[in-house]
């Protein structure tokens, strides 16, 4: 048997199991995560006091979000001490999770918030990485929020490009702030240099827009992209083209896109062929790891334990 067929073996067994500690120690990765808000309730609440109790019954829109963050979660991240804080608990809880690789980075307006230059921000988030977990691989990545005007992201992003390192590029915030269109040529720019594309497409909007965004900024990988289940013709240009849904089954029902994970979309994506991961979107926020919601997707009958295991093993070749 070798040693990747072992690690199966043992994921599936924990999954039938219901053994959390054996499902987080078998090797993933995870592509959908936010950096600090995918950070370690618990480390936290050592380092600092505060216990950070995720949100427990839904919350129906972005702006409840955004709200239940200020609430809960405040400034703690804010500035440099706040931002490395951050990444040290987004590494904690990666190891925890059993993560040998994760993807997450900063928005590029953070250069605007006195956190540094670009390249003291990169070396603060791989400084974290070394001091808590010298063996995973990190992909260093880009945000871009999409509220922001296409001037701006162009001026914080320059300095990043000149820096170089950044290896994947995303978008996110308000997915109806502006058209998809608006951010082709910045994309483009950071194609060009290599980069992973993504964006956050399909949670909140259409099938049609989840194709629109791939078509239009040539994407590697969507976040979320859930809304994609509502068109076969969709679906079948995903699977056709190797796009990858880095899904976050816990987040949609927490923010209301699914009503129960029993009828998540996540199977007939699957069952069309597209390839998805299984993600955590906010660890912090929404309660879960990836380990966790391995099991739930077990639990909920949605995959057997041998299909989960295909799931993560479709995670490793990602990124
Ligand atoms: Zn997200």
């Amino acid at each position: 048997m070798t040693v990747a067929d072992a690690h199966s073996a043992a994921f599936i067994a924990a999954l039938e199991a219901g053994d959390l500690a054996g499902v987080r120690r078998a090797p993933k990765a995870e592509s959908h995560t936010h950096g600090p808000y995918g950070g370690d309730r618990d480390w936290l609440a050592a380092q600092t006091g505060r216990d950070i109790a995720p949100v427990s019954t839904p919350l129906s829109s972005m702006d409840g979000m955004h709200a239940w963050t200020a609430a809960n979660i405040g400034d703690l991240f804010s500035g440099r001490e706040g931002r490395r804080l951050g990444w040290e608990a987004a590494f904690v809880r990666a190891r925890r999770d059993g993560l040998v690789r994760v993807d997450f980075g900063d928005d590029v307006w953070m250069i605007s918030q006195g956190v540094g230059d670009a390249r003291r921000l990169f070396a603060d988030i791989e400084a974290a990485r070394v001091a808590v977990c010298p063996d995973m691989d990190w992909t260093p990545q880009l945000g871009f929020s999409r509220h922001c005007r296409a001037e701006w992201l162009e001026r914080w992003l320059a300095p990043f490009l000149e820096v170089g390192g950044w290896r994947a590029l995303d978008l996110s915030g308000d997915e109806l702030a502006q058209p998809i269109e608006v951010f082709a040529p910045l994309y483009r720019a950071c194609g060009d240099r290599g980069m992973r594309l993504k964006a956050h497409v399909g949670e909140w909007g259409t099938a049609d827009d989840v194709w629109r965004a791939v078509e239009t900024l040539h994407l590697h990988e969507v976040q979320h992209g859930i809304a994609a289940a509502d068109s076969p013709a969709v679906m079948k240009a995903l699977a056709d083209a190797g796009t990858v849904l880095n899904v976050c089954p816990t987040s949609n029902l927490l923010l209301g896109r699914v009503t129960r994970l029993e009828a998540h979309p996540i199977r007939r994506l699957f069952d069309a062929g597209v390839k998805v991961t299984v993600n955590s979107d906010d660890a912090l926020i929404f309660g879960v790891g990836v380990s966790e919601e391995f099991l739930a997707l077990f639990r909920a009958g949605l995959f057997t334990a041998p299909e989960l295991d295909l799931i993560r093993r479709w995670s490793l070749g990602a990124g």
